[in-house]
């Protein structure tokens, strides 16, 4: 809860008056209105404009593209899902070239020769071929498609195996 949010609720509950402002819009009490939910959504309304207009977070909003879906799922995280889901982690061919910048670098998959990135690792790279085809399967689709990563976030082990795909190169030799 932002703090806005925050305030809007103590003015609410402790004076009980209306209107209350809340990230630079009023609300008034009415009839059969929640003021605390409509708070509340107005919070998720506008998280989610920033989100979607974001030019930072571009990896992370394939598999999270809404807001509410976030609040509204209990996704265990590690180390290693993270880093799947930013795209940033060590041996990426294109968070080597594109964020740490090391001088001869050129961003491409080692075994195919293309941008190697968390969407080329997930939906197309030969070497995770087999953590894939698991995705796909703990999804119910049928193996060699496309994997909706949005879809991802959904189902319990698809996400747990989002960790797969960050892991060092050296531990799929
Ligand atoms: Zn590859």
């Amino acid at each position: 809860m932002v703090v806005s949010e925050v305030r809007a609720r103590e003015l609410l509950r402790i004076r009980g008056t209306t209107p209350v402002v809340h990230l630079g819009a009023e609300f008034e009490s009415a009839p059969g209105v929640d003021l605390k939910v409509v708070l509340r959504q107005r919070t998720i309304d506008m998280w989610q404009e920033e989100w979607s207009a974001s030019h930072t977070g571009k990896t992370t909003r394939l598999f999270l593209p809404r807001v509410q879906t976030r609040l509204e799922l209990d996704l265990p995280l590690n180390r290693l899902i993270t880093r799947t889901l930013t795209g940033h982690f060590q041996d990426c061919g294109d968070y080597r070239k594109r964020i740490l910048t090391l001088v001869g670098e050129d961003g491409l998959c080692e075994h195919c020769g293309v941008l190697d990135d968390t969407v080329h690792r997930i939906q197309t790279c030969p070497r995770y071929e087999e953590k894939r085809n698991d995705a796909m399967l703990a999804l119910g689709l049928t193996v060699g498609g496309e994997i909706p990563l949005d879809q991802i976030p959904l189902n319990g082990v698809a996400w747990k195996l989002l960790a797969e795909f960050s892991r060092p190169l050296a531990s799929h030799d």
